[in-house]
């Protein structure tokens, strides 16, 4: 395995914070140039200076994913400035917990449209891209995707489906040298907890976590770029990576 990225293209989304930031620094290190997109642009510029200043090829990039005329722009953008696209990472999401019953519904539509269908339309746009050059997805789903609770209904179905979708996709595209990776962390530390908007569901997974130690953002962007890495002939389809404490 190598770790040498050089000559290939990534666009990363959600990279203006955590688990994104982090894979795009690793990426970038390894030798890839990289899009950087989100909506807090401010927070992609520092972070594209941060890594221009390493000497990182680098693209910062207003997107909503939720917009899919956007997601195909951001596509464009990518292949325009960095002459094509070979690993693309569906990172951007939202976790908006709480119970079925009585949920504000805005919740459900944000979740689905980031998490779900945001991932469908990058994934789409980018798609000849991939196989033009022979490239991967790469899925930031979660332990969710795999393990239902009470109280986290429709984050679960965002990630189960994100799972789905990867899979049947997976079947699709393998033989034509496209690798699916779906990444499946655990607990990470990282601003994710913050939007939720339901007091309860927050002081429950406060609750829940306290005193485990999370995954920091870079041991989940060890994992993508493990992915990533590896030789054309080798698929990792699947990494679930969990902090030694989460049971
Ligand atoms: P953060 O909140 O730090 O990062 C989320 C990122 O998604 C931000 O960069 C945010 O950027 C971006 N984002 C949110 N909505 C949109 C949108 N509509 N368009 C574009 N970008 C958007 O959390 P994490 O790093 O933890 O989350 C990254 C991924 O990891 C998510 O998919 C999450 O579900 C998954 N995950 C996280 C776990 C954890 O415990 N933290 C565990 C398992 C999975 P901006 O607001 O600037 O647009």
């Amino acid at each position: 395995m190598t770790n040498n990225l050089q000559g290939k293209v990534a666009l990363v989304t959600g990279a203006s914070s955590g688990i994104g930031e982090a894979t795009a620094v690793a990426l970038g290190r390894a030798g890839a140039s990289v899009v950087v997109a989100a909506r807090r642009v401010e927070r992609l510029t520092a972070l594209e200076e941060r890594l221009a200043g390493e000497g990182v090829k680098v693209s910062a990039l207003a997107l909503d994913v939720t917009d899919e005329a956007a997601c195909r722009a951001a596509v464009e953008r990518a292949v325009e400035v960095f002459g094509g696209l070979d690993v693309l990472v569906n990172n951007a999401g939202v976790m908006l917990l709480g119970n079925i019953e009585g949920a504000d519904t805005t919740d459900w539509t944000r979740m689905v449209s980031t998490n779900l269908l945001g991932v469908m339309f990058l994934t789409h746009a980018a798609l000849p891209h991939l196989l033009d050059r022979r490239g991967a997805v790469v899925q930031v789903s979660s332990t969710a995707g795999r393990v239902v609770r009470a109280g986290t209904g429709v984050y679960n179905a965002t990630k189960a489906g994100l799972n789905a979708f990867s899979e049947s996709l997976r079947q699709e595209v393998t033989e034509r040298g496209v690798r699916v990776v779906v990444v499946e962390p655990g607990v990470v530390e990282t601003e994710l907890r913050e939007h939720i908007t339901d007091a309860a569901a927050r002081a429950s997974i406060d609750q829940r976590i306290s005193g485990l130690r999370q995954l920091k953002p870079e041991d989940v962007a060890d994992a993508v770029l493990y992915a990533v890495a590896q030789p054309e002939h080798v698929a990792v389809n699947e990494i679930m990576v969990r902090p030694t404490d989460q049971v």
